[in-house]
């Protein structure tokens, strides 16, 4: 069975990744594209050799697909999710999934009722290099965790200095953009849930309207591990990692929050260091297949209602840095039941 896609969203990330992640699939087609404009849909369909173009939801949910990717700003996910679950689509959205963890559960809750598959497109749940962290540390490589360090602060390309860094409506800033990211990697890595978050967050001179270009997070972990991360849009030179602490090793990785399948993962135990190998799958192509897999009945998406727990961690962290305390994470909210 072929899986036919409509895009929801004539979108950076469609162009520069999905659409070939989605051609990558044996059984994977795009039918159709939807942009707000009509010009723009019909340009990103010849750009793009999509063979529909639409400017209505409407129209693309009555043609004949059987998926959407969601990729539009993200105070448009909620909307545009809930409707296509209604007509009886599945959905591969975007992260954040809403703008608040309260629609991302009604989304979960719409897709369960419809018996749909509902993912979330956090990538990097499916880069080798995040999984051969899980797998070093499921084995019992490091002993007992500690702590983690993520290093996720980049430079927001030019290309992408809009809506992210201006409208607070859409569902800008840092902490919706990046930390969403690696509450699910720290999540999927550790094996473990956060409980408690306290942040801060700036404005580093890119992003207005209130908005925050950076921020830094601590996390406390259900297992007691503490955690600390960083992102940011604003830093040219920094470079990303991340790393995890035991008691009988660590694990560092260099270069892995990225959306490519590169990087480096060093594992340092008494024993010396070892290069972990690891595969270099495109990570939105391995998201891509979990997907259709899904839709056949075989397993779940690599990230499913796991963007509830995302954007949870997300608004905790947002609620802590205005308030200036610790805010607990409620595991009733994060886990979507
Ligand atoms: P873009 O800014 O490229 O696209 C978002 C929307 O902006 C599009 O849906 C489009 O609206 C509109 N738009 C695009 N180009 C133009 C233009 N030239 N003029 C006017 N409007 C335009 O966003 P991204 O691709 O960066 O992000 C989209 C979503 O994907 C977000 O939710 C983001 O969080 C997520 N994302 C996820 C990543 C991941 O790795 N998981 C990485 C990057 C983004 P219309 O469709 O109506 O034409």
């Amino acid at each position: 069975m072929t899986v036919s896609w409509g895009l929801i969203g004539a979108s950076t990330i469609a162009r520069q990744f999905m659409i070939g992640a989605i051609r990558a699939q044996k059984d994977g087609e795009i039918a159709a594209v939807m942009s707000s404009s009509p010009e723009r849909a019909a340009t990103y369909a010849s750009e793009n050799r999509i063979p529909a173009a639409v400017s209505t939801l409407d129209a693309l949910l009555k043609s004949d697909i059987d998926a959407v990717y969601i990729s539009t700003t993200n105070e448009l996910h909620l909307e545009q999710a809930l409707a296509a679950i209604e007509a009886g689509k599945h959905v591969l959205c975007e992260k954040p999934l809403a703008l608040t963890s309260a629609d991302a559960r009604k989304m979960v809750a719409a897709a369960r009722a419809a018996g749909v598959v509902l993912g979330t497109n956090h990538h990097l749940r499916n880069a080798g290099s995040h999984r051969a962290m899980r797998e070093a540390i499921a084995a019992g490589r490091i002993g007992r965790l500690i702590a983690a360090r993520v290093f996720h602060s980049v430079y927001l390309p030019e290309n992408l200095q809009g809506w992210r860094i201006t409208r607070p409506d859409a569902g800008g800033g840092v902490v919706l953009d990046i930390t969403v990211h690696d509450a699910d990697t720290l999540r999927f890595v550790l094996g473990d849930d956060p409980v408690e978050i306290s942040a801060f967050t700036q404005s580093a001179g890119m992003a207005a309207g209130g908005l925050e270009d950076g921020a830094m997070c601590l996390w406390r972990f259900a297992s007691g591990v503490i955690a600390q991360s960083h992102e940011g849009f604003t830093t040219k030179f920094a470079g990303t990692g991340f790393e995890v602490h035991g008691s009988e090793g660590s694990l560092i990785a260099k270069n892995v929050m990225t959306q490519k399948p590169v990087g480096s993962v060093l594992l340092r135990t008494a024993q010396g260091e070892e290069e972990l190998s690891f595969d270099r799958e495109d990570l939105y192509a391995r998201s891509l297949r979990e997907f259709h897999a899904a839709i056949r009945g075989d397993g779940q998406p690599s990230a499913t209602e796991d963007g509830v727990w995302s954007l949870t961690s997300a608004e905790a962290a947002l609620q802590s840095a205005r308030s200036g305390n610790a805010v607990a994470i409620d595991p009733k909210l994060g886990s979507a039941a």
